[in-house]
């Protein structure tokens, strides 16, 4: 154990603001100087009084030592932290600062990079100093924070329109006040996280911008560099466009700061001092936002970006009584006895729970993409398509696909079902989607990259070209990667392209959405498999950094029955692969296709088109236990397919090795008591079909070739992936998988939903020292209640059906969009089931859902005017004192002090 010194024991008592501490060896305030601090500093630092200002002349007085060597040591101290300096007097003579720890020497040692890799230590310093000296006073504090740290100004063309605002509470005030001299300086939160494995993934430079003289200290110590008024403003923009919060220092009473952060909420040490202690004095602004439920339409972009956890999805629907749902308020410790018990150690995770427990619209809820659908519906009735389409591809870049062939789950929870029928979602988004299709400029969704330095390089590598895997490679591009997918096949789409008729699904469309993730930046690999042309381990020397494995299930699967490898038995993937590179592929003869799901369906309807006769379905199910959709079924009996119900295969008969039929048996039950798919049949009972071609439509395999080779991914269930279920990490840290790979089959959205939270993961990963898993969205949802509610007064219209045409190809689509006239009167019926509420004593108003609301819904209002007061450290008993007295008679006339909850 090295020997306590003495110096710095004595430097970190001077420098803490721990009242009534003694500081010892173990203490945050030894331990971190301990890293860096000389007996030499300490020594001339102990000659100094915190936040005094000394020039150097002073210093050669106090000290009794010469100039040059002060002058080298204040410098020395000055890079590693511990010192600040400026020229704030009427000489403009340099003078030195021993600044507190926060703000102060805890950030700056920690902004000097090349120290705090040398010393990770610093990263710990800084988060205890943000932490322990404020366990106990943060109830206290009133309003304005008190001059502890840093608060919250909101962004600027949120308040705009207040015209009761103060100047304080504008950005452009400050640069006003600091014009010329801004400098960009790395985060020193993002830092400090991401020495104990907690960074968020952002990019930490530039995101501090120092004002005035703080400008040259952190150029002059090398932390920053100087920036122009625009490129402040481009910094601003950027933060907001990323959702980060805004604030200054508070530390230097009224009309003064030294810094303008634009923080994270996943790493802030100063939006922790409200979130943690869940008191939001230490960082609100003057103003708290509120929704407008006649124009909020639950999005939901507010709620994935508010910092707080203070807006959530709720519903906007009367409870059957006629009443409102009544939302619960975070007590504040203003009135409450406050304990450690009233704290949230996880609150960046409860900030990003997305919905009230009452729950809110169905269609978000069920889509598993939770795509903002009533915002959507609502644009379209506007007629503001291509926001429309930025909503969508928000959470789904493929909508002109997905309103073609999804399963529409949104529709079948949609309330608006309960009274007559649900609202057509997909076809809306079809028509949206057709919209930009069809337009001479194709829209391309912006980049929101949390990085002031432009993208990112690192190479992300994304193995089949399927919908997760494309899906998984827009958000990367969103985020400002440049991520290369690997296709095995000739061309990208996956089952989109192989395993879903042209008829419900063409081509182009395909290629057209996928054309706009080429735009921004996703470069597509065909013909190349991995594990077969070039290996993962051969990807890694290339600089790949992370894995996504996407490869689908794309095998067909047999029944296991006698017979079934005769000539004329094809497994359905097998059989739509072979007609969607061939459409002049010939089915002679009767056909019989077995199983129920969709993919048997378009089995029928695709071998009917290719000349089947006769074409028969037989299923396991009863007609309405099938999985495929009733609309499926019925297209495909509209076509002369006949479903038969109720039979499983026995075995295939044949004769000179071609099938010649098929022998079925009776199934009684097709799952278990506990639900569990496992089908019982009368051996007895069977039904013998003639037939020349038998298709087999009942499951499929994941095809791994060699691509796991020597890897430690696991296998488990069917062949999948074993990964995590929040983060699709697998057992190779750099490998991520999601889809049909580790789900099993299931429908396009999913493997959409599943890539989009994997491009999280990887974003994650590849960016150093970042959690993969602390602040995440889990995106979850909850419905509200459909038996409580109240719908009155709703458009009578029926349900639009779209219109259809007539081709001579029997491979062409022949379902119409809507028109223009049918989107007005189908958007009309939309019930809009939810709305945000914001939980005003949650709200710190620094109004960043404002900029995330694209109908006008959410709007700061200047409610706590007191907290733009701006205190001097030194002040801060004088300004925490009243509040304590204040505070302490409200806690005596609250019968529910006690409480947690209200
Ligand atoms: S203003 Fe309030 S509700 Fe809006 S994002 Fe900020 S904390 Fe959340
Ligand atoms: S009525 Fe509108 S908001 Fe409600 S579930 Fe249906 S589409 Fe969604």
């Amino acid at each position: 154990m090295a020997e306590v010194r003495p110096l710095i024991l004595e430097l970190g008592q001077k420098i803490t603001d721990r009242l009534g501490r003694k500081i010892n060896e173990n203490d945050p305030e030894y331990w971190g100087l301990n890293e860096i601090v000389t007996d030499e500093m300490a020594e001339v630092a102990l000659k100094m009084d915190v936040r005094k200002t000394v020039t150097l002349s002073q210093l050669v007085k106090l000290t009794g030592k010469s100039e040059e060597y002060l002058e080298k040591i204040m410098m020395d101290m000055a890079i590693a932290g511990l010192i600040e300096y400026n020229w704030e007097n009427p000489k403009r003579e340099k003078q030195y600062i021993l600044p507190m720890f926060v703000p102060g020497s805890a950030e700056f040692t920690n902004m000097n990079q090349k120290q705090l890799e040398e010393h990770p230590k610093l990263g710990r310093f800084f988060d205890r100093m943000t932490f322990e000296p404020l366990t106990k006073v943060t109830p206290m504090v009133p309003e304005g924070g008190a001059g502890i740290g840093m608060h919250v100004i909101p962004v600027e063309k949120a308040i705009e329109a207040e015209n009761t605002s103060v100047s304080v509470e504008h950005i452009s005030h400050w640069l006003d006040k600091y014009d010329g001299k801004y400098a960009a300086s790395p985060c020193s939160c993002r830092l400090s996280r991401r020495t104990y494995e907690e960074g968020c993934a952002d990019d930490p430079e530039d995101w501090c911008i120092g004002v005035g003289d703080m400008a040259d200290y952190l150029v002059e110590t090398k932390r920053g560099h100087y920036v122009t008024r625009e490129q402040v403003y481009e910094i601003l923009q950027r933060a907001e466009d990323n959702g980060f919060v805004h604030q200054i220092t508070n530390i230097d009473g009224e009309n003064k700061i030294f810094a303008i952060c634009n923080c994270n909420v996943n790493v802030c040490y100063a939006l922790r001092t409200s979130q943690l202690f869940n008191t939001p004095n230490m960082s609100r602004s003057a103003y708290v936002a509120r929704t407008e439920s006649d124009k909020c339409v639950a999005c939901g972009r507010c709620v994935e970006y508010c910092p707080a956890g203070a807006v959530k999805l709720g519903q906007k629907l009367c409870k059957k009584d006629g009443s409102r749902v009544s939302y619960p308020k975070h007590i504040l410790p203003d009135n409450h006895k406050w304990s450690e018990a009233n704290w949230d150690e996880n609150y960046r995770d409860t900030a990003r729970i997305n919905c009230y427990s009452t729950g809110t619209a169905p269609c978000k809820t069920a889509c598993p993409a939770h795509i903002g659908i009533q915002g959507y519906l609502k644009m379209a009735s506007e007629g503001r398509y291509t926001e429309a389409l930025e909503l969508i591809k928000k959470e789904n870049p493929f909508p002109a696909v997905c309103g073609r062939i999804c399963n529409k789950r949104c529709e079948a929870a949609c309330t608006r079902g309960t009274i007559d029928e649900a609202i057509a979602i997909d076809e809306v988004k079809k028509f949206i989607a057709q919209k930009d299709l069809d337009a001479k400029v194709r829209f391309i969704p912006k980049k929101v990259i949390p990085s002031n330095r432009g993208e990112f390089s690192q190479k992300i590598a994304i193995i089949g070209g399927g919908p997760a895997g494309l899906s998984c490679a827009f958000y990367l591009a969103e985020k400002g990667y440049r991520p290369t997918v690997f296709e095995k096949n000739k061309v990208a789409g996956g089952m989109l392209v192989y395993g879903i008729p042209s008829f419900k699904l063409e081509k182009d469309v395909v290629a057209a959405e996928i054309d706009v993730m080429k735009e921004m930046g996703v470069e597509i690999k065909t013909g190349v498999e991995v594990g077969k042309d070039v290996t993962i381990a051969q990807l890694r020397e290339q600089g790949y950094k992370a894995f996504y494995i996407a490869i689908g299930c794309q095998g067909g699967r047999k029944a296991g029955v006698p017979g079934e490898d005769a000539e004329g038995v094809m497994t359905a993937v097998d059989f739509l692969r072979t007609v969607a590179d061939d459409h002049d592929f010939k089915v002679s003869g009767k056909t019989v296709v077995v199983g129920g799901g969709n993919v048997a369906i378009d089995v029928s309807r695709t071998a009917w088109r290719c000349g089947g006769t006769d074409v028969q379905q037989f299923c396991l199910e009863q007609r309405n236990e099938m999985p495929a959709t009733v609309e499926e079924i019925e297209e495909a009996e509209e076509e002369g397919i006949k479903i038969n119900c109720g039979w499983g295969p026995k075995e295939i008969l044949t004769k000179e090795g071609k099938v010649c039929g098929i022998v079925f048996k009776k199934c009684v039950s097709v799952k278990d008591e506990t639900g569990r798919f496992n089908p019982k049949y009368d051996e007895a009972d069977t039904l013998t079909v003639e037939c020349d071609n038998v298709f087999l439509s009942i499951g499929q395999a994941i095809v791994w070739g060699d691509m796991l080779a020597g890897s430690k991914v696991e296998l488990g269930r069917g062949n999948g992936v074993v990964a995590d279920a929040v983060t699709y990490q697998t057992a190779e840290p750099d490998i991520f998988a999601g889809g049909d790979v580790y789900t099993g089959p299931k429908f396009a959205i999913d493997a959409i939903a599943a890539g989009k939270k994997a491009a999280v993961s990887i974003h994650r990963f590849v960016q150093p020292h970042s959690t993969l898993t602390i602040g995440r969205d889990k995106r979850e949802f909850i419905e509200l209640n459909k038996e409580d509610i109240l719908v009155e007064g709703y458009d009578n219209t029926p349900r639009q059906v779209p219109g259809s045409k007539t081709t001579d190809s029997k491979f062409a689509e022949t379902k119409l969009c809507f028109t223009e006239e049918q989107i007005k009167k189908e958007t009309a019926r939309c019930l809009s089931c939810g709305q945000s509420i914001v939980d005003e004593n949650k709200c710190i108003g620094c109004g960043v859902c404002t900029t995330k609301c694209a109908f006008d819904a959410i709007k700061l209002h200047r409610e706590h005017p007191k907290a733009s007061r701006m205190t001097k450290s030194e002040d801060k008993l004088k300004a925490i004192l009243p509040n304590i007295l204040k505070r302490e008679v409200k806690i005596l006339l609250n019968p529910n002090r006690n409480s947690m909850e209200k």
